[in-house]
């Protein structure tokens, strides 16, 4: 049974960027002061990347560049803080300093030999610094609220970067550390992207992982529904940014919503959808511009008429994997190349066989492509194509399909009868590459 009295809301970067955005969300939580809410917040504005910058100065040596961008992060952190406040309240000048401080710790001792444990103790800044900044501004603004550690509750293992959630003892400590807040009152303001592994080292979710807290909240706490607040009115048949005629979906199914985010849909975090479906609790995305109307709802019954729905997915490589024997490409070849996969933490995102060789569309991060194709060069040739673009279409039309190809070359294509992928190149970077 849902719980009829809670919610859980989450503000992300855009929501929380500034001074006059926190004044916003704070408007909005007015309204709902006398709920049981729990409010899960992203890091400030585009607070991630600059850390990110950070962290990899660190690891690569350079503290000069480290120091200098933590710097420019603590004077926009306080510069905010001043426009908010005026004074800057002194419990909350002391709980930032400390965070700071922690980073400034990190940069005593020299990197560890693990990049992504690296990673997690430094950018995880950005979301404990918004939540302090928010719980003080909210106090102040007379909506009570208490800020929860989410390392407290949200245990992951240790797969640095992008933590796999241990249930049962996140659900364990969020019954013991959240109700308790509620029923006195008040609003729990708490870190999205955030855990812990079992020895209280820090980890994160992975990126953009804020909306998949918000669904763990929801999910331990038999939430009556879950709301993220974005910058766009709902979710849309495709990304603004890129598209001119978009428009909004007033109901979308769980299903539909995890085919299109999985693909690319940035709008929610593919993850988010599963512990709501689990338990039945619906989505709504909505508008922190304009409050007041309704957004999109994801649930079960959403009925089954959707318009063309397009989602990109960036940085995307080809690799083409053929045998250096001509024996064709069998199960046991599939089965050690997904060893390998699962090794390097490739994530395929589309693949086709043919006799002597295996195509696999893969989101090009880091060196993981080299590393696999190290791992499988003395039974395989391998050939990497990238800078390509993922395109996927659910419910397409021969109109809109036809054209997401105009100015590019397919490499890839996959028909499924509600759904096609296409890994295309755009012709202007094949013609600057020649
Ligand atoms: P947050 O501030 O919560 O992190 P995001 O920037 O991650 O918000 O998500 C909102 C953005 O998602 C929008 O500004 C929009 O450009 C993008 N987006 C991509 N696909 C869609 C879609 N299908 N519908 C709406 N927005 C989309
Ligand atoms: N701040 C994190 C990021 O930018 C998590 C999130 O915003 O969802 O990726
Ligand atoms: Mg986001």
């Amino acid at each position: 049974m849902l719980n009829p009295d809670l919610n859980v809301f989450k503000f992300g970067g855009a929501s929380i960027k500034d001074a006059a955005a926190i004044r916003n969300v704070a408007n909005i939580l007015e309204d709902y002061k006398n709920r049981q809410l729990v409010v899960v917040v992203s890091a400030m504005g585009k607070t991630t990347n600059a850390l990110e910058i950070v962290a990899h100065a660190y690891f690569k040596g350079n503290l000069e560049l480290a120091n200098q961008r933590l710097t420019e992060l603590r004077n926009a952190t306080f510069t905010t803080v001043q426009e908010l406040f005026g004074d800057t309240p002194a419990e909350l000048a002391t709980a930032l300093n400390d965070l700071f401080v922690t980073v400034e710790w990190v940069f005593d001792d020299p990197p560890s030999d693990n990049y992504d444990y690296d990673y997690d103790q430094i950018v995880s800044l950005g979301e404990l610094i918004s939540s302090h900044i928010i719980t003080a501004y909210l106090s102040h603004s007379g909506i009570a609220s208490t800020w929860l550690d989410a390392r407290d509750c949200i245990i992951t293992d240790n797969t640095y970067r992008e933590g796999w959630v241990h249930w049962p003892e996140t659900l364990q400590r969020i019954i013991r550390h959240v109700p308790p807040v509620l029923e006195d009152g008040k609003l729990v303001v708490t870190q999205g992207f955030i855990g812990s592994t079992t020895e209280n080292f820090t980890t994160t979710l992975g990126r953009e992982g804020s909306d998949y807290s918000a669904a763990i909240f929801s999910f331990c706490l038999d939430a009556e529904s879950m709301s993220i607040w974005k910058d766009v009115p709902g979710v849309l048949t495709a990304d603004p940014r890129l598209f001119e005629n978009v428009s909004k979906l007033e109901r979308l199914s769980y299903k539909e919503a995890i085919e299109m985010t999985y693909y690319g849909a940035s709008v929610i975090h593919p993850k988010t959808i599963k512990p709501l479906q689990n338990k039945s609790i619906p989505l709504h995305v909505r508008s922190f511009v304009h409050p007041g109307e309704a957004g999109t709802e994801i649930s079960a019954d959403a009925g089954d008429v959707y318009p063309p729905m397009v989602a990109i997915e960036k940085e995307q490589a080809l690799v083409n994997i053929s045998t250096r024997d001509f024996s064709f490409v069998a199960e046991h070849h599939i089965r050690e190349l997904f060893d390998h996969i699962t090794t390097t933490r490739l994530q395929v995102n589309m693949m086709q066989n043919t006799a002597i060789s295996f195509n696999v569309v893969v989101n090009d991060i880091d060196d993981r492509i080299e590393r696999f194709c190290a791992l499988v060069e003395d039974d395989f040739k391998t050939t990497v194509d990238r800078d390509l673009e993922l395109i996927t279409i659910r419910h397409y039309t021969p109109e809109v399909t036809e054209s997401m190809r105009r100015g590019k070359v397919t490499l890839l294509e996959g028909r499924l009868p509600l759904t096609i992928q296409m890994a295309v190149k755009e012709v202007a970077v094949i013609a600057r590459k020649e």
